[in-house]
């Protein structure tokens, strides 16, 4: 593969030990990059710097791609997220989230292969909060046709360019008839006119959820708003096997910044257990992202490598604590450079 240089946000929690991990296997696998590393989060804050310094947006608009640990949002109270604001920053506007069934990863459901398409911008992460009275405060939940007809596009052009069957959008628009109503206003539109192609279908989000744990082999693409996406994420994440293995890119017009769906894990940072997989799985999707955009055939070759080491890895029992296994971070990661 090509030379590239690619900003690296290790984060806070686990995010340090696992991006160690990922680099140890990107670099046996003949991934030729220069790493720029740049802090965001409680570790950017703890060198008396802001939650998200301007030299880390600054590297990310410079080098276009990066690959992010994940970063603690304080609950209640504090900054506001640095994944909400990098993503507002750069309208990163498509979360794209892979679930897939892993070999040897024994869950109640074989064969899960969804993809969840995100909107990243806007809807209840919108951070317009007020408060209205003492004792009564408001959260406004933003649609705009712009942002909700860009991230239908989005998912249908992933549909059609990936052969997948069929596109559903969650929503709640029985109860949120402006905003969730238009964004399946939005889906439709583009389904009729841009891609009457591929099936189109509409479920309220709360029997979703069920249906999702009922029999997930219903839905291929999920196209949902910031909320309902990320919550969706999680859940799916669960029938594959947990956070640990399911990655995620956040996509705009020019950059591009990979990362896991999880969080950082503050219950086992520092112990050397993390999963490294769901980020070593976001530098594939990297990978594949570099070569479907620069026509780089090597990344896709060093992508494959990796995907190959992991499979086989999990297929031969080695696995990390959270899918049953007694292998940590470092262990982990060399069981896969000796598969490659
Ligand atoms: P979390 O995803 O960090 O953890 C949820 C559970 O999953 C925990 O029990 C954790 O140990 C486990 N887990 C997560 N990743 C794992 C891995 N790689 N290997 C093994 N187990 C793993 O969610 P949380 O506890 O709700 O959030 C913790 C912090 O992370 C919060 O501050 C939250 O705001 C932040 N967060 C950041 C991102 C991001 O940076 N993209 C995403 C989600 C949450």
């Amino acid at each position: 593969m090509k030379h590239y240089s690619i900003v690296l946000i290790p984060g806070d929690g686990i995010g340090p030990e696992i991006t160690e991990a990922v680099k140890r296997v990107l670099a046996a696998a003949g991934a030729n990059i220069e790493w720029i590393e740049r802090k965001a989060g409680v570790a950017a804050i703890a060198d008396g710097d802001d939650v998200l310094p301007e030299s880390t947006l600054e590297a990310v608009r410079q080098h276009k791609i990066a690959l992010k640990g994940p970063c603690t949002t304080p609950v209640g109270k504090g900054f506001q997220s640095v994944n909400v604001q990098l993503r507002k920053s750069l309208d990163l506007y498509a979360a794209v989230r892979p679930v897939r069934s892993l070999p040897g990863v024994k869950t109640r459901f074989e064969n899960v292969d969804l993809v969840i398409i995100r909107e990243n911008t806007e809807g209840l992460y919108s951070g317009a909060e007020n408060v209205l009275t003492p004792g009564t405060v408001v959260s406004m939940k933003v649609a705009t046709e712009h942002a909700c007809t860009r991230i239908a596009r989005w998912a249908f052009r992933y549909a059609n360019q990936r052969g997948r069957e069929k596109v559903t959008a969650f929503h709640k628009a029985n109860i949120m008839k402006l905003t969730d109503g238009l964004f399946i206003k939005c889906a439709q539109d583009i389904n009729r006119v841009e891609y009457p192609n591929i099936p189109y279908q509409e479920v309220i989000i709360d029997a979703g959820c069920m249906k999702l744990v009922q029999d997930p082999s219903q839905f291929d693409v999920l196209v949902l708003e910031n909320l309902y996406g990320d919550v969706v994420s999680d859940l799916c994440a669960g029938l594959v096997g947990g956070l640990g293995v399911v990655p995620g890119a956040n996509i705009g017009e020019s950059e591009a910044i990979f990362e896991a769906v999880h969080g950082s894990a503050p219950d086992i940072a520092g112990k050397g257990v993390a999963n490294p997989l769901a980020l070593l799985m976001s530098s594939v999707m990297m990978l594949n992202y570099i070569a479907d955009t620069q026509g780089d055939e090597g990344a896709r070759t060093v992508a494959d490598k990796i995907k190959r080491s992991y499979n086989q890895a999990l297929e031969d029992g080695c696995k990390t604590r959270d899918l049953g296994g007694d292998l940590g971070t470092e262990a982990f990661a060399d069981a896969l450079i000796e598969r490659l």
